[in-house]
């Protein structure tokens, strides 16, 4: 029964840049995300399009089941267990801090009080520094590279967002312009995400599985972040 049965082309949303998972390269996207639904899809047999889609959108998207099923680094968490489904974990996670390369003042999550913090919308970085440090003047960005932006050019005092994306900006883009001080949380970790009673959820945890069995999962992973740890 339903979508996976009938063998119809599944809408699979991601995020529309959330390196290096997904991103934009020329026309086509490309990162950890799409090659681990790519090897997904292949072992299932499925037909699907790719959506990006901004992040804020995804949960509710799923929620109308006008997804099927998402890639965007989505945190596994109970209050989200109660609208979406989630796949068995494929990736750990945290959050991390970002400011100017200059910067001597922000260490942690308490030195943010009082600053002005670049956050996504919509995402786990926005409950967390709510909940830990209400002090500080967060400033919401639909897509994070606009918020690195604005730090990068000195508007912002620091950007948080999920430690390998934070890591990979500072490697690449932002090298030179800013610099990672730390984890503020850790043990976070993404699940593939579906609406609620989706019949792909044990379908796509025993292809999860497989791939991480037959050595499939492990070179994805180096193509995207070198070694395991
Ligand atoms: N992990 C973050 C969350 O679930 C979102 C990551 C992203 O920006 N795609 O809230």
């Amino acid at each position: 029964s339903g979508a996976y049965a009938q063998g119809k082309e599944l809408v699979v949303a991601t995020d529309t840049a959330f390196v290096p998972f997904e991103f934009k390269q020329g026309n086509t996207y490309v990162g950890f995300d799409v090659d681990l639904w790519a090897a997904i899809a292949k072992e299932l047999n499925l037909k699907y399009k790719l959506q990006p889609m901004d992040f804020a959108g995804i949960i509710p998207g799923l929620q109308t089941k006008n997804i099927d099923a998402a890639l965007a680094g989505i945190t596994i968490r109970d209050d989200r267990k109660k609208v979406i489904d989630f796949s068995d974990p494929y990736y750990e996670s945290g959050l991390a801090i970002l400011v100017g390369e200059k910067n001597t003042d922000i260490k942690d999550a308490k030195s943010l009080a009082g600053k002005t913090v670049a956050v996504k919308t919509g995402t786990a970085t926005v409950d967390f520094l709510k909940a830990q440090v209400p002090d500080a003047k967060l400033k919401l960005f639909p897509n994070i590279d606009n918020a690195y932006l604005e730090l990068a050019t000195g508007r912002v005092d620091a950007a948080v967002h999920d430690t390998p994306n934070v890591q990979y900006y500072a490697n690449t883009a932002g090298k030179g312009r800013v610099k990672v001080v730390g984890s503020v949380k850790s043990g976070d970790f993404y699940g593939i995400a579906f609406p609620k009673g989706s019949d792909l959820v044990p379908q796509v945890n025993k292809a999860l599985a497989t791939l991480k069995a037959n050595g499939q999962y492990d070179a994805i992973y180096t193509k995207w972040f070198g070694k395991k740890p």
